[in-house]
């Protein structure tokens, strides 16, 4: 009688298991501890300088900057603020530049010690026309790269899952058109949280 009740556990683990070991816990990547903001300056928020004297300046995606931090702020601490480009509480660089045809935008980032060595710097893309042609577009591109100023790498599933996946898609354009998605999926906030705090 003992024996038996012991052998019913013990299928009974395995079967639970199998699915739970099946499905991932979550999609997203982070760039390590050494390349995220630096925490001791969570207290002023995170600024975004754009600079407004850019030759490339474009009204629209400066906009959109916005829209995208705004987006973030409605779901992750700390929050993005914004200040002039040469403040001292910048912790975003926002410039243009000539990307190519197929790039809305694009981040550089600078790994120091426990944190960014230097602001990572936001660029959107100056010389091509699809992926900033529509408000929704823009918001995710600056949705997306703010991604990665809070440290997060790319998530390449190409699921609709927003446990599993979310805009840290190489194109996150993509994601908008098949999924729907125009604000950071719950992968996208886990990913910032860990990024941010790992
Ligand atoms: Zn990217």
């Amino acid at each position: 009688m003992k024996r038996k009740t012991c052998l019913f556990i013990f299928i009974g683990a395995v079967l639970l298991g199998l699915p739970v070991s099946s499905i991932p816990a979550s999609g997203y990547n982070i760039f390590g501890s050494n390349c995220r903001f630096d925490p001791a300056n969570d207290y002023d928020g995170l600024g975004i300088g754009v600079l407004t004297t850019d030759p490339l300046y474009n009204s629209n995606q400066a906009f959109s900057t916005t829209s995208g931090g705004n987006a973030w702020n409605t779901v992750m601490v700390p929050q993005f603020t914004t200040v002039s480009y040469s403040s001292s509480t910048r912790d975003v660089r926002v410039e243009w530049g000539n990307l190519g045809a197929s790039v809305g935008g694009r981040t550089t980032y600078w790994c120091g010690s426990g944190h960014y060595s230097q602001d990572p710097l936001f660029e959107w893309g100056a010389n091509q026309t699809y992926y900033v042609s529509t408000a929704d577009r823009r918001k995710v591109i600056a949705i997306h790269e703010l991604g990665h100023t809070y440290g997060m790498n790319h998530n390449n599933s190409t699921s609709c899952n927003p446990s599993i996946a979310g805009l840290m898609y190489t194109d996150v354009v993509v994601k908008t058109n098949t999924c729907g998605w125009t604000v950071p999926t719950a992968d996208d906030v886990n990913g910032a949280i860990d990024a941010h705090n790992g």
